[in-house]
């Protein structure tokens, strides 16, 4: 591959300690990586060059959380909450009839279409749980989709428990026959830990399992309401736990000690009329905080990052440049992935150029298309 240089930057966000944001810039990439970051007017040569013209270039988004592989829409039950239905765990269970139903061939198909509106939107590292099949075979198959599309891949059997079982028998099969199926495709494990889902113990026994096969933890916790889901996650030492709606001080000062990085997935929140997220008490007190879209068909049908970004500036607290660094960075600390989410030399050439004088209007022009071009590995795929 060619060297690219990218030049007439008018604002790089890099996130290099000393200067996280440059003015008139330019970068080099050469193999897929960033090789060089400095001024627009002393620039080293390279064999090919590409003038953004004062545009704004920003980190590939990291999306950290999303359930893409899944079959039917929830759009009547979106209809009917938005006239006043509260939203419930078991409507879970309609996606997992209708993914069940789905033959792989459209399952993929449907998923990657899903990944490539991501792409295009600027997402270049992204998450992907399974958790809509509940069976051996269909956890298996909606791995081996997100395989075709993701080198992030989580098993969610434990997402609801299946119609006709009962819930202690159900986290057998999770930690047991179906861990043994997936665990060679699946990177991590992930558990909802709710009222209406799985309990503290029942939780705890899942995610313990997939560790002892190697996979990294996440956890959905106090998602609907406080309970034990980010204190377990802080104790059993997982990359993460997912949605924070509901924490009190003490699981703010967990999350701290134990590294744990607080997804925030407040596309959720505004899909469910519910209660956003305390970002600013997680980030007042030193936690490592992520955005994700949370993409599924119940409760936050979005792949936007943009969308997310915007509604974390308005109406979860952060300033843009937080918002920016949890859409970024902060999704790669949250998968383990520390060569993306910034643009340091040595980086993986992820980036987005913007239509944009600063990365400020990503959140200050909510709804409005401003990416020019998707780059991922070096590769301008928009
Ligand atoms: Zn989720």
């Amino acid at each position: 591959m060619a060297a690219l240089l990218v030049t007439n930057i008018g604002q790089l966000v890099t996130w290099d300690d000393e200067q996280p944001i440059r003015e008139t810039a330019a970068l080099v990439v050469d193999g897929g990586r960033i090789t060089w970051v400095g001024s627009s007017s002393v620039t080293p040569l390279a064999d090919e060059r590409l003038d953004v013209g004062g545009a704004t270039v920003v980190p590939g988004f990291v999306d950290s959380h999303t359930h893409l592989v899944f079959g039917g829409d929830r759009s009547e039950e979106f209809e009917a909450r938005l006239a006043g239905k509260p939203y419930a765990a078991g409507g879970i269970r309609n996606t997992v009839a209708a993914t069940r139903a789905l033959p792989t061939p459209q399952l993929r198909l449907r998923a990657t279409r899903l990944a490539a509106e991501a792409l295009r939107s600027g997402t270049t590292t992204l998450e992907i749980k399974s958790g809509y099949g509940l069976t051996v075979e269909d956890e298996l198959r909606s791995l081996e989709v997100a395989a075709t599309l993701t080198p992030h891949r989580t098993f969610l059997g434990a997402h609801v428990v299946p119609e006709g079982t009962d819930a202690s028998s159900y986290v057998d099969l999770v930690r047991g026959p179906m861990l043994d199926a997936v665990a060679g495709v699946a990177t991590a494990i992930d558990a909802f830990c709710e009222d209406g889902a799985f309990d503290e113990d029942q939780c705890r026994a899942v995610l313990t399992a997939g560790a002892g096969r190697g996979l990294a933890m996440h956890l959905h916790a106090n998602q609907l309401r406080p309970g034990p889901g980010v204190q377990l996650a802080a104790s059993l030492g997982a990359l993460s736990a997912d949605h924070c709606t509901h924490v009190t001080d003490e699981d703010v000062t967990a999350l701290r000690d134990a590294a744990v990085v607080a997804v925030l997935v407040p596309a959720a929140e505004f899909s469910t009329r519910s209660a956003y997220a305390p970002a600013r008490r997680l980030l007042d007190a030193g936690v490592t905080v992520a955005l994700a879209t949370d993409c599924n068909p119940g409760t936050s049908f979005t792949t936007s990052m943009s969308f997310v970004i915007a509604l974390a500036c308005r109406e979860l607290g952060m300033a843009p440049l937080d918002a920016l660094r949890a859409a970024t960075v902060g999704g790669a600390a949250a998968l383990a992935q520390r060569d993306v989410g910034h643009l340091r030399v040595g980086a993986r050439a992820d980036f987005v150029v913007l239509d944009a004088p600063s990365y400020v209007h990503l959140a200050y022009r909510p709804g409005v298309d401003l990416v020019r071009h998707v780059v991922r590995a070096g590769e301008v795929v928009r």
